[in-house]
């Protein structure tokens, strides 16, 4: 049922409720709440202790209003068996209306000692009429939005509740949930809005802590029966033929970390077992070296190999680069991303199809229907954490046999989401930075100043080359555009008139964004003005300086991901953050960034500023979204529901299981793929 049609909403209070994703009376089951407030925990009024909090109940004996400057102050004189109190409310003035003198009402506030009157006072934060079911209990705190009350919000919540858990039915059978110690669904909800106790809050959480992670798994899990029945895989061989001509013509040495990963990659694909790993490695670190590894050995053996990132500029990157090293091998390499025209698309598709291409670079349009492979041996994923689980498996199908993967990340993963996520990925770790890199400088000041201008110019004369970054978000995008825009009209005609300032946003055509970076690239364009879009991977040596706009409006690991666009050679490289901030968790994440340039140390101080959940949400990960799981908290769940849903798995055909597959299907990202189950 929509919720407007809940007894006591209409559709003013309903166009809130969507707000906070409440749309059906079924929203409600979903809907958890972040805290909860204990009001069996209730004080008498002769217990009450000076600052601190308080719950109480007491019948209003008088009411009194006052005005005081600006304020208006309602006074309600409240008693119980043991004594009496004012309390006291701010700039409420309907609160008097609400008021029933001799009605026993619930309190929340706070107790301070009112030194004219030189008693304690309660100023109130909470109030509500005492009803039997509310005041004894535990009871839910759920967020809220602008012209949505606690109250008002628990009760919808409660109503929607008891008409949707009477027909709730748990998919899992019976013997499963006693086996696992797995609380009813229905139970699990209702405690965990309302607990009885301790106890039955934690039963209530563990269920739903599984939930969360058990369709994941168990999604995974028949993905991997239904892609990878048969475990042999190719058996390449390494003839050495194109990969010798290729690094011995690489103007640099590779690392000694690049080396050993490297080997650890040419055995996987050696075995008739199929490569399954997973590459993670700092900004720089030097992960193409690895792909181009993998590439040329499956292109020896005359196999197609297909390699996807995240955003075109970094696809069209990778295509330059490969075309520049592969085109004299004799190798046809393809780009293929969602903003060609049609036809052109239609004609590597074709390309694709008919094996003429060999290497098929791209974006998420690698992955689409009408892209299929005459013989793809081997597929690479770069930036594989921009990426979602079941992309990843939507590119493995593109081939009848059973391919190579290699993902490369920049992301530090701990344990439990490697698990969760790459649960069968092996992972190679390419700990070193390519010799003579000098620590990127980083500077925080509050705003641009003459000093650095000159440095910059300074870089400029040397040949080398500067982004200046601005913030973009979609909430704000035409503010933000508008803000780059303008930004790079008054460098270029201010202090930047002597040198060629560019502009590249993510508003702009595809053809126009090449021709910019192109030009960056040729040093035509000597300071880059960018909205993130050069986020990842994008790779231009000679730059030297990035300026960043705003930093207290980007997140951690974003900062550190565009800062890992300079310190790409032996030239010492200068990041300069602007921010005038003031807030303690932006001051933080700048401070980070100053003090280090490792990724690892960054990301642990993300962690502990955003919290667990915040950090692993979709967009940093390509993991749906918890509601109630905490990925590291929550381990033992985990292994768990990863558990129980490999059993399930291995047997999901059984008629038992048939609510399970029901439940999957309503969660549309975790059923992709799986459409051919049936
Ligand atoms: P990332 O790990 O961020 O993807 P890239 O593969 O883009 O890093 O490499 C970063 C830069 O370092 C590139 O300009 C690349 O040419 C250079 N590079 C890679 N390996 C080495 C090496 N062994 N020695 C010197 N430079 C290297
Ligand atoms: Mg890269």
């Amino acid at each position: 049922m929509e919720i407007q049609y809940l007894k006591g909403v209409g559709p003013a209070v309903a166009a809130k409720l969507n707000k906070l994703n409440l749309f059906e009376t079924k929203d409600a089951l979903t809907f958890f709440p972040h805290s909860y407030q204990d009001r069996r925990k209730r004080k008498k009024i002769a217990q009450l202790v000076v600052d601190t909090d308080c719950f109480l109940v007491g019948k209003v004996l008088r009411i009194d209003e006052s005005t005081k400057g600006n304020f208006h102050i309602t006074k309600a004189l409240l008693s119980d068996e043991t004594g009496q109190i004012s309390c006291i409310w701010f700039n409420q003035p309907f609160i008097k209306k609400n008021l029933k003198i001799d009605f026993p009402v619930f309190l929340q506030g706070k107790v301070e000692f009112d030194f004219l009157s030189h008693r304690k006072v309660i100023k109130v934060i909470d109030y509500e009429y005492v009803d039997a079911r509310n005041i004894d209990r535990i009871v839910p705190i759920y967020p809220l939005t602008k012209g949505i009350y606690q109250k008002q919000l628990r009760s919808i919540i409660e109503k929607a509740l008891e008409l949707e858990l009477i027909n709730l039915k748990d998919p899992f059978p019976e013997n499963i949930r006693q086996q696992h110690n797995l609380l009813v669904l229905d139970k699990a909800i209702a405690y965990f809005h309302y607990p009885l106790d301790e106890k039955t809050y934690l039963a209530a959480k563990h269920r739903l802590v599984f939930e969360d992670f058990f369709y994941l798994q168990f999604s995974l899990a028949i993905n991997k029966l239904l892609t990878r029945k048969q475990e042999k895989g190719i058996a390449f061989k390494v003839h050495n033929t194109l990969s010798s001509q290729y690094f011995n013509n690489l103007p640099y040495k590779l690392t000694k970390a690049q080396e050993r990963v490297i080997s650890e990659v040419r055995a996987d694909m050696q075995r008739d077992i199929p490569m399954n790993r997973l590459v993670q490695g700092d900004v720089g670190a030097g992960k193409t070296e690895i792909a181009m590894a993998a590439i040329l050995t499956a292109l020896e053996n005359d196999y197609q190999v297909a390699i996807m990132a995240p955003t075109e500029i970094l696809a069209y990157q990778h295509y330059q680069k490969m075309l520049k090293y592969l085109l004299p091998l004799g190798i046809r390499v393809e780009l293929l991303v969602g903003s060609l025209q049609e036809k052109l698309k239609v004609r590597k598709q074709y390309l694709t199809a008919s094996g003429s291409a060999q290497l098929l670079v791209g974006t998420h349009a690698l992955i689409q229907d009408k892209v299929t492979f005459s013989n793809l041996g081997l597929a690479i994923i770069d930036e594989q954490h921009r990426f979602g689980v079941q992309q990843r498996s939507s590119l493995m199908k593109k081939s009848g046999e059973v391919i190579d993967l290699l993902v490369l990340t920049a992301t530090p993963i701990p344990r439990s989401l490697t698990l969760t996520l790459y649960g069968d990925l092996d992972k190679s770790i390419l700990d070193e930075l390519p010799p003579g890199r000098t620590p990127i400088k980083t500077l925080w000041l509050k705003k641009m100043d003459k000093l650095t201008i000159d440095y910059i110019k300074s870089e400029l004369d040397k040949g080398n080359q500067a982004y200046w970054v601005f913030p973009l978000v979609e909430e704000s995008e035409k503010i933000d555009l508008k803000a780059a825009t303008e930004g790079s009209q008054y460098l270029q005609n201010g202090v930047f008139q002597k040198y060629k300032v560019g502009l590249l946003h993510g508003k702009m055509k595809q053809k126009e964004k090449d021709v910019i970076m192109a030009m960056f690239r040729n040093k035509e364009i000597q300071v880059l003005v960018a909205t993130t879009v050069i986020e990842v991977g994008v790779d231009v040596p000679d730059a030297t300086v990035m300026v960043i706009e705003h930093g207290e409006r980007f997140g951690l690991s974003q900062l550190h991901q565009l800062r890992g666009r300079i310190g790409r050679s032996n030239k010492p490289s200068t990041c300069i953050l602007l921010s005038t901030t003031r807030t303690l968790i932006s001051k933080r994440r700048l401070e980070a960034l100053v003090s280090t340039t490792d990724g690892f140390k960054l990301a642990e101080v993300d962690l502990d500023i955003r919290g667990p959940g915040d950090y692993f949400g979709s967009k940093q990960s390509g993991l749906p979204t918890m509601l109630v799981a905490n990925l590291i908290k929550d381990e033992k769940i985990l292994l768990q529901a990863k558990q129980v849903a490999t059993l399930l798995a291995s047997d999901f055909r059984n008629p038992l299981y048939r609510p399970l597959i029901e439940a999957l299907k309503l969660m549309p990202h975790l059923y992709v793929g799986l459409e051919g189950m049936n």
